[in-house]
C-alpha cells in the first residue's frame, strides 16, 4: 500500500559539494528515522521538483491579471491553476494560495477583519491551540485582546457550552476554531452557532487537519467558518506553505490582507508545488491515505493505552494523540530526546493543565501522517508501539533499551522515502 513514489528529482547539487553533502545527510536521516511528528510529512518527488523550478526567479506582486510586474503570463496560469484546484479540493468559491506559511495566513485574516485591540476568543495554547492564536510573543497576542477557552478538566475535550458562555461574556469580534495538538473531532457547526449568537466572525484554522478534510475523514469547516486558513505541508502533504479559503464576498479583503498587507512578492515556485499537491489530493488514492492515517493513529493509540499509558482525552479521532507522562514521572523533554536517540522522532508537547513549562512539558505528541505516507500499516504500528512503550518504561536503563535503535532504523529503511 505504498503511496509515495520514491525517487530523487532535484536533490543533487553537483556544483556545490558542501551543500549537496548536507542535503544527502538529511535524506539519510529522513530514511533512517521513524517520524511521528504530527505536523510533518513527505512531499512527493513531483512536489519537490516544482519547488525547484525556475518560477523562483519571478517577481509577481499582485494577483492573476493584476500584477505590478511584466512577464507574468505563466505565473498567472500556474496561480490560477493552483487556486482552481484548491477550490475543488475544499469545494469552495475563493482561495488564496500565496501565504508563505500558516502563521502568515492567520495574520492576514486578522489584518483583514480586525483592528488593534479587537477581541479574539481562541483555544488555550496548553490545550492544543497555536502560538498564532494569541501567544503573548506573537503578533496576535500583542495587537489584539486575547481570551482563551479551555478543554473540560474531566474529559480533556472541547466543552462547547463553556465556549458559548465565554463568548457571551467576552463578545469577541473573532472566534478561532482549530488546533495543533487536539486529538478529537472539532465540531465547526457548534462553533458557527456560537459565533452567530453573538455576531462574531468564525475562523477555522485547519493547518493540521487539511489533509483529513480533503480526504473526507474529518467534517469540513467550509460553508461554516467565514474564513478557513491552513498549511499545505502537514496532512495535506504538499510543500511548506499556507492558504486561505472562504466565501467570494471576502475575496478583496483577504487578498489585500496577504498582499500588500503582510507579504510582498509571492513564492511562485511554491505556488507551483502547491498546485501539484492539490492535484494529488484530488486523486482517489488520497482518500485511502487519509483513512489509513486515522486507522494507524487509532491502532497505535489503542496499543499504548492498553499497555498502561495515560492518553489525553482517552483516545483519538484524528491523525494524532498525546501521552500524559505524569504517572511515569518523566518529562516530555526526556521522553522525546530518549526516543529520538533510538530513531523514533516525535515532539514534546504541553498537555491540558500542564504543570511544566513548554521547554520541559508533561507530554509527547504522536502523529501518524508521515508513517502512513511511507506505507506503514497495522503491523508496523504495533511494533512501533511496543518500542515506544519499552523505551519510555526503561528510559534510564540505557543498556536495556539500546537494541531498539537498530530495530527502529531497520524498519524505517524497509519503508524508504527518497533516494539519491
Ligand atoms: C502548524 C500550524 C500553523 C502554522 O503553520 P506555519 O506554516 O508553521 O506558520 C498555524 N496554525 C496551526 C493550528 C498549526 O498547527
Amino acid at each position: 500500500m505504498r503511496i509515495l513514489n520514491i525517487g530523487s528529482p532535484v536533490l543533487n547539487n553537483k556544483a556545490d559539494k558542501e551543500v549537496e553533502a548536507i542535503i544527502n545527510k538529511e535524506i539519510d536521516r529522513q530514511n533512517e528515522n521513524i517520524t511521528l511528528i504530527a505536523s510533518e510529512n513527505y512531499a512527493s518527488p513531483s512536489v519537490l521538483s516544482a519547488m525547484g523550478s525556475v518560477f523562483t526567479n519571478k517577481y509577481a506582486e499582485g494577483y492573476p491579471k493584476h500584477r505590478y510586474y511584466e512577464g507574468c503570463e505563466y505565473v498567472d496560469e500556474i496561480e490560477t491553476l493552483a487556486k482552481n484546484r484548491l477550490n475543488e479540493v475544499f469545494n469552495c468559491e475563493y482561495s488564496n494560495v500565496q501565504p508563505h506559511s500558516g502563521v502568515q495566513a492567520n495574520t492576514a485574516v486578522f489584518l483583514a477583519i480586525l483592528k488593534p485591540h479587537d477581541k479574539i476568543l481562541s483555544m488555550s495554547l496548553k490545550d492544543g491551540g497555536h502560538l498564532s492564536h494569541g501567544n503573548v510573543m506573537n503578533i496576535s497576542g500583542r495587537y489584539y485582546e486575547i481570551h482563551f477557552y479551555n478543554v473540560d478538566r474531566e474529559t480533556e475535550q472541547i466543552d462547547y457550552e463553556s465556549i458559548r458562555k465565554m463568548a457571551k461574556e467576552v463578545r469577541p469580534k473573532l472566534i478561532i476554531a482549530g488546533a495543533s495538538s487536539y486529538p478529537r473531532i472539532i465540531d465547526f457547526k457548534k462553533f458557527r452557532e456560537i459565533a452567530d449568537e453573538i455576531g462574531a466572525y468564525l475562523m477555522a484554522d485547519i493547518a493540521h487537519i487539511a489533509g483529513l478534510i480533503a480526504g473526507e475523514v474529518h467534517p469540513t469547516s467550509i460553508g461554516l467558518a467565514d474564513f478557513t486558513t491552513g498549511t499545505t505541508h502537514k496532512t495535506l502533504r504538499g510543500p511548506r506553505g499556507g492558504f486561505i479559503v472562504s466565501d467570494k464576498k471576502y475575496s478583496t479583503l483577504l487578498d489585500t490582507g496577504i498582499f500588500p498587507g503582510t507579504q510582498g512578492g509571492p513564492l511562485v515556485h511554491m505556488i507551483a508545488a502547491k498546485a501539484v499537491a492539490f492535484r494529488e489530493a484530488l486523486e482517489p488514492d488520497f482518500k485511502k491515505y487519509a483513512r489509513n492515517i486515522i486507522e494507524n493513529s487509532k491502532i497505535l493509540c489503542d496499543y499504548l493505552r492498553n499497555d498502561g499509558f495515560k492518553i489525553v482525552s482517552g483516545g483519538t479521532d484524528n491523525h494524532l494523540f498525546l501521552i500524559n507522562l505524569e504517572p511515569l514521572e518523566m518529562t516530555g523533554q526526556d521522553a522525546s530526546s530518549t526516543l529520538a536517540s533510538h530513531n523514533i522522532v516525535l515532539n514534546k508537547n504541553v498537555i491540558p493543565f500542564d504543570k511544566l513549562n513548554p521547554t520541559l512539558t508533561s507530554g509527547i505528541r504522536i502523529g501518524t501522517a508521515a508513517v502512513t505516507t511511507r506505507g506503514m500499516g497495522k503491523e508496523e504500528m504495533l511494533k512501533i508501539g511496543e518500542w515506544i512503550s519499552f523505551v519510555l518504561k526503561n528510559w534510564q536503563n540505557k543498556i536495556k533499551i539500546a537494541p531498539i535503535k537498530e530495530k527502529a532504523r531497520k524498519l524505517a529503511l524497509e519503508y524508504p522515502v527518497y533516494t539519491y
